[in-house]
């Protein structure tokens, strides 16, 4: 087997055992991340230097990373996938970057996703297209829709990504591979590039449950340059990933699968339900009745903080700058309109609009209420059952250019992810099938806050009764 199709397991246990392999794994990846980029389109930017001699101790020693592109690094640019920061280099490095390499992982490069995390199938991107490497005209989700590829595709073993609505566990789902959004302030934002403060967060991608849970553990922790990061001690989830979960209540979300979610999916999540009844789960039907406001909700608050956010994009602090403006207005007009994508316009008008005197007390502060009431209906959850089970999006992957036109319908795609994040609760998404047509299927595991090591455990059970991570794509 070749090692880009080891499992990150596996590979790691490979560089333990001939910590002198690391460098040339490295460049094997790096090589592979090169050739398949044409078809691919998962990498904007690749590393260029020859990276460690041998794989230092860590949880990831040796290991080939990908870093979404909205993460900043100091040796690549990080360009948001915007032309508005399409020659950024980011004079310091992510927080999540130095613990990476402090665990010894080594940087393939900086990955795509929809300008500034907006949106769910990479297709916002203004430099450039990603595809799905299980269909090379299908989209793989987003906004991670990079991480996911890069890693479906064996272009690297694991991939950051960031999750504000489902960004990390929707395209990991539609590119079948592990993806695992944390709890709000497990792991440091310092160095992501915001688009809603109160919903993001970074995590892993990888073709195992080991692998995000080694990069979870290399990740995690307080960290004082961001104040929103938990001071709470960061277990050990490698310790316990192989115990399996005795006495497991499982929270099953049957309402997730009504009107509108596709059959494969449908059948997907009830066989994964099933899986988890015979390794002796107790299953339980779990109601969230305020989950139905999550979209609508989600698209206010999110809109507003970016609309707050991306007001620092004014060709003098940041960013592009456009050429022969006669007055300061019309530097920050023409820079923002030459600068930022639709989708990116969009969210800024929603969010000034929805913050806007007169309207605040409707939308924004509406918004919050509501954001409460969906979260207490998770809290309520978890007093009862340890994780709650259910689809991760409708449907599967779709075909490129399907739904750009309909940005509605698109917003409706997040319905199943968007909870976790107004909530702050860590959920997982695991490849849990294929439809007829040869495209993944996944399935979510939501847990309650700092929650991590029960997801990774539980994850790790279906995983060995259902390897449906050991299924690579048919790229040659
Ligand atoms: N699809 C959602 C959006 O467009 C989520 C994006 C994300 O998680 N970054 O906002």
């Amino acid at each position: 087997m070749e090692t880009f199709d080891l499992t990150t397991r596996d590979l790691v246990a490979h560089l333990r055992e001939q910590p002198s392999a690391a460098a040339e794994t490295w460049q094997r990846f790096r090589k592979r991340a090169g050739d398949r980029n044409e078809a691919v389109g998962a990498f904007l930017s690749l590393a260029d230097e020859a990276q460690p001699e041998t794989a230092a101790e860590g949880v990831l020693a040796g290991v080939p990373v990908a870093v979404k592109d909205n993460i900043c690094t100091a040796e690549l640019k990080t360009t948001c996938a915007s032309k508005m920061l399409a020659n950024f280099e980011a004079p310091y490095e992510a927080t999540v970057v130095s613990r990476l390499k402090q665990a010894g992982a080594a940087i393939v490069g900086k990955v795509n996703l929809d300008e500034f995390a907006m949106g769910s199938s990479t297709e916002n991107s203004a430099l450039g297209k990603t595809n799905n490497p299980w269909k090379l005209n299908y989209v793989p989700g987003g906004s991670s829709g990079g991480s996911a590829a890069a890693v479906a595709a064996g272009m690297a073993s694991v991939a950051l990504g960031s999750d504000t609505g489902g960004s990390i566990r929707q395209p990991a789902a539609f590119c079948g591979v592990v993806g695992l959004k944390p709890t709000y302030g497990r792991v440091s934002r310092y160095g992501l590039v915001a688009f809603a403060s109160s919903l993001d967060q970074i995590g892993p991608f990888s073709r195992d449950v080991y692998g995000s849970a080694a990069t979870l553990q290399a990740i995690a922790g307080h960290d004082p340059l961001d104040s929103t990061s938990l001071d709470k001690p960061v277990p050990d989830y490698l310790e316990t990933l192989d115990q399996p979960l005795e006495g497991l209540k499982l929270g099953f979300i049957e309402e997730w699968l009504g009107d509108g979610v596709d059959d494969s999916v449908r059948q997907a999540v009830q066989q994964a339900v099933d899986v988890y009844r015979k390794l002796g789960a107790e299953i339980v039907p779990v109601s969230l009745p305020h989950s139905q406001y999550g979209v609508a909700t989600y698209y206010i608050i999110a809109p507003s903080e970016a609309s707050s956010n991306l007001a620092r994009y004014d060709g003098i602090h940041y960013g592009h700058r456009a050429e022969n403006c006669e007055t300061l207005a019309e530097v920050y007009r023409k820079s923002r309109s030459e600068g930022f994508g639709e989708e990116v316009k969009r969210r800024i008008m929603l969010g000034c609009y929805a913050l806007s005197s007169g309207y605040y007390d409707a939308y924004y502060l509406k918004a919050l209420k509501v954001r409460r009431l969906v979260q207490q209906d998770y809290f309520k959850a978890f007093a009862d059952v340890d994780l709650l089970i259910g689809p991760v999006t409708p449907g599967p992957a779709f075909e490129r250019g399907a739904m750009i036109d309909d940005p509605l319908e698109m917003y409706m795609a997040d319905i199943f992810t968007i909870g976790a994040n107004l909530a702050g609760i860590p959920a997982i998404s695991l490849p849990a099938g294929m439809t007829d047509s040869g495209l993944p299927l996944g399935v979510q595991l939501l847990g309650p806050v700092l929650g991590e090591e029960k997801l990774l455990r539980a994850a790790r059970m279906f995983e060995l009764a259902q390897p449906w991570h050991e299924q690579l794509p048919p790229l040659q």
